[in-house]
This record gives structure tokens, sequence and C-alpha cells, in this order.
């Protein structure tokens, strides 16, 4: 049974304003290219108030081609300026929102990276997050000798 709220109008205009809607396409921004694709997901403004743009973006995930990446068994490398970006949380991880994002990236197999780098990596962590150099010298380290 649905009860009436005094101060709401009883019906909602059909017309959105400013190209807003009650309803909108959830969107996240990929953690590895920072690209925002749809998740799939509609949202719905339980009011039925017209407060959202076409798209929203609600939170990090992995683009298709980068949860692809993943599956098969990769880790991006991200290079982010520290000068610009956030500080490190307390366990050493950074935040993806205070990322600074030069805009290279590298891909290489979990496996690889806990042998150039002694690091462990798990099995659910899809990105790590470096200083400008690290991809650099990474490459010159795998690129063929001769
Ligand atoms: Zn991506």
């Amino acid at each position: 049974m649905l009860v009436p709220v005094s101060g709401n109008p009883p019906v909602q205009p059909e017309i959105t304003v400013d190209n807003k809607s009650y309803v909108s396409l959830e969107q996240h921004l990929c953690v590895v290219c920072a690209t925002p694709f749809d998740t799939g997901s509609i949202l719905l403004d339980r009011r039925l108030h017209a407060s959202m743009r076409r798209h929203t973006t609600t939170g990090w995930g992995l683009c298709p081609e980068h949860q692809r990446l993943h599956s098969e068994g990769f880790v991006a490398l991200v290079e982010c300026d520290p000068q610009r970006s956030g500080a490190l949380s307390g366990d050493g991880q950074m935040k993806p929102e205070q990322a600074y994002r030069t805009g290279l990236l590298a891909h290489l197999r979990r496996e690889a990276f806990t042998r150039v780098f002694n690091v462990e990596i798990t099995a659910d962590q899809p990105v790590v997050f470096v200083e400008p150099g690290v991809i650099e010298q990474l490459q010159a380290r795998v690129a063929p000798k001769d």
C-alpha cells in the first residue's frame, strides 16, 4: 500500500530537466586505465526524482579488456606521479582515486612480477601502482639482449 507523503506533489512530471533523469546507467571506472565502462546495472532514484545524469559512476572495477588480462594471470602496473598523487594509506596501498596516472601501463604475469620485484602478489590484486621509471627499467630488463 502506498502512503502519500505530505509535501510531495502527487504526480511526478514526465519531463526531465537539465538532462537529468530518475534512471541512470551505472558505470565503474577501470582501475587500470581509468576509462568509464557500463556495469550493466541501472540505477533508479528511489523517490523517482530526476536526480541523476545519464551515466553515474559509482566505483572502481575492471573494464572488459583488463578483466580479461586479470583473469589470464596478469597484473597491471600503472605508473603514477608521486608528486601529484595522494598519500599512501596505512597498508602501503594507494587508493585508485588518489593515483595521478601518467598514462604509462604495463602488464606482467603474476609469476614474473614476483620474480622481478621479489614481492608476492595475490590473485585478487589486479593492479599495482608504481613510480615513474619502474616500467622503463622493467622493459629494459625483459627486452631481448641482442
Ligand atoms: Zn581498463
